[in-house]
């Protein structure tokens, strides 16, 4: 709304603007083509007037040198007093000789006067001569003067010639400035009431010689002067019309001009034609259109924007009103449907789609929520039904671990069982030599020593003997459990035969490794075997072989050189440690 209306008023505002600057323009540029106009009838005027004068002189010339030439005695002095009555506006007229002493005049005025000097007589010697302004000199004081200002002529004067063309005298008469003025005011007179004019004359030299009383005698300048010097004989312009630089002093005038052109027969007066009026008042009209105009301009404007916000709100009323209905709907309750309205066809043609549309929007919006419902007891039966079998499966995945776990056990204590010596809990001959295989690979690989030792009880088959075979399982554990103390846990001992253990140190050269037997020995011996009545000592007998291997080697032979070793010290007395490289020595000895 505030948007249209700036429109409208802009608009308005924009149109008033331009018909007013162009009807005003229009209007501004008729008066001043009317003072322009003005101007040009009255000097249209003065120059018939001056031209009849012209003529007056000339007929009354071309009568007076027929009668002199035929010696016809003729009253001239009639001729000239009647041109004088036919015009009051001649002063005076007279007839000169050619030596410039005045023959005949009207009134008999200066008659016999020498005007020789006079620049009039002089000029008109030569041929038909128009005088500009000037002060009457000799009839100031013979004429009557109408006005208060110093009796001013304007000179009309023309040669007369004989048969032989030689110079008779001079026809020439004075003009009362003052005829200019009344030649305006006549011209004027009917359309003053409506014009409001003033006129004004100005001589070559810009000097008014016509006017308001104020501007007689003073200069005419600036551009007026310039655009009077100019080519167009005619024109307008609005100027101050002085040099006066105060501007209080300076009442703004719109000018008409025209200038006073010459004929064939003589050379005018090249006066200045001036009708002015103040600008004020000359172009009021046009500032009461402007205002006129741009007053109507608002009242349109107004008009406009009163009529488009009745529009506005005529339009919108029945738009709101279904707004706030359909704000207040409730799909649940039908009495809030929005209302079919018939405020215009759009509204109605709005209202009754609406209407259906939220009609058809509940039956959907119901429809739906059905739909739902059930969908959503059909996915409850459904994530039960799953959850169910989730249940069940879950049931089934614990059951397998455990089952699974049930047999990794059972794998590993087969694998236990199958690596492990029954009677003692030590490894097995299998295992050991499993580990003796691993043991020798990885001897080779970092070329370190690998260390064997084998040792067998002494003289067990006595005990068995002596004491039956359950003290012997127990003097077999006993022993197990009292060299597996004596070694490191990194160190393999493994039970290879009835009474026969072997053992197998990594990284351990043969010294090492036989002092690890004699530990193994004495440890044995030092520990007897509580018996229910008194102690059972045991004693063992070790071999002890070493190798550095290299790829050819094996284990079998590592345990070959042990054996040997064993043998060695079972036959050297029992209860000691032999080393291999000892039976080397003896053997190399
Ligand atoms: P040596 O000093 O030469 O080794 O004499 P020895 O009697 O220990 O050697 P021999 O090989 O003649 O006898 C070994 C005996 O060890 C025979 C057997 O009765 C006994 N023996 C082997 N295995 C077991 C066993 O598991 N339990 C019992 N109680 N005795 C066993
Ligand atoms: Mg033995
Ligand atoms: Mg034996």
């Amino acid at each position: 709304m505030l948007l249209f209306g700036g429109l409208i008023l802009a608009t308005t505002a924009l149109g008033t603007w331009l018909i007013s600057s162009l009807a005003v323009e229009e209007l501004r540029k008729s008066t001043s083509q009317n003072l322009q106009e003005v101007a040009v009838q009255l000097r249209d005027k003065i120059e018939i007037d001056l031209h009849e004068r012209y003529s007056d002189l000339s007929i009354a010339a071309a009568v007076t040198t027929q009668t002199l030439e035929g010696n016809q005695s003729v009253n001239v002095t009639s001729i000239l007093n009647a041109l004088q009555d036919n015009f009051p506006s001649y002063a005076w007229i007279g007839l000169v000789s050619a030596e410039g002493t005045v023959l005949s005049s009207t009134g008999n005025l200066l008659e016999g006067v020498d005007v020789s000097e006079r620049p009039w007589f002089r000029e008109a010697s030569k041929g038909p001569y128009l005088g500009d302004a000037h002060p009457a000199l000799l009839l100031e004081s013979k004429l009557d003067n109408p006005s208060a200002s110093p009796l001013r002529f304007v000179d009309v004067a023309v040669p007369l010639y004989r048969n032989d063309e030689t110079l008779m005298g001079v026809l020439g008469a004075h003009l009362y400035l003052h005829w200019v003025a009344s030649v305006g005011e006549s011209l004027l007179a009917p359309l003053q009431e409506r014009l409001q004019v003033e006129l004004m004359v100005a001589d070559r030299n810009g000097r008014v010689l016509i006017g308001p009383r104020d501007t007689i005698g003073t200069e005419i300048s600036g551009p007026l002067a310039d655009a009077a010097a100019g080519k167009p004989t005619s024109g307008y312009l609005t100027d101050t019309m002085t040099a006066s630089s105060d501007p209080d002093d300076q009442e703004r005038y719109l000018i008409g001009f025209s200038r006073l052109r010459d004929r064939d027969e003589y050379t005018s007066f090249d006066w200045l034609v001036l009708v002015r009026k103040p600008t004020d008042e000359a172009f009021a009209p046009a500032n009461e259109l402007r205002l006129t105009l741009v007053a109507t301009g608002f009242l349109v404007s107004l008009l406009l924007l009163l009529s488009a916000a009745v529009a506005a709100r005529w339009t919108t009323r029945p738009l709101l009103r279904m707004t706030e209905e359909a704000r207040n709907l409730d799909p649940e309750q039908p009495s809030t449907l929005i209302r079919q309205r018939d405020d215009y066809e759009e509204v109605s043609t709005l209202s009754s789609t609406l209407r259906n549309l939220i009609l058809k929007l509940t039956a959907k919006t119901r429809e739906m929520n059905e739909l739902n419902t059930t969908l959503e007891h059909r996915v409850e039966e459904r994530t039960r039904e799953l959850e169910d079998a989730n249940a069940l499966l879950e049931d089934e995945i614990v059951q397998r671990d455990a089952m699974r776990r049930e047999r990794e056990t059972l794998i590993r204590q087969l694998e236990e069982t199958v690596r492990t010596d029954a009677l003692t809990g030590l490894n097995n001959r299998r295992h050991y030599f499993e580990l003796g295989k691993t043991a020798v690979k990885k001897a080779v690989r970092s070329g370190r020593p690998l260390s064997a030792i084998m040792f067998d009880a002494d003289y067990f088959k006595k005990v068995n003997d002596s004491y039956g075979h359950g003290v012997g399982d127990k003097a077999l554990v006993h022993l197990s459990q009292l060299a597996a103390e004596a070694l490191r846990d990194i160190d393999v001992l493994a039970r290879v035969g009835g009474e026969e253990f072997a053992v197998l140190l990594e990284n351990t050269d043969e010294q090492s490794a036989a002092e690890v037997a004699e530990r193994l020995r004495s440890t044995i011996e030092d520990h007897p075997l509580p018996l229910e009545r008194g102690r059972l000592t045991l004693t063992i007998s070790a071999g002890v072989a070493t190798f550095l291997p290299d790829n050819s080697d094996d284990l079998d032979t590592l345990l070959l050189y042990a054996d040997k070793a064993l043998y060695q010290a079972k036959t050297g007395g029992r209860n000691r440690v032999f080393r291999y490289s000892d039976i080397q020595q003896a053997n190399s000895n």
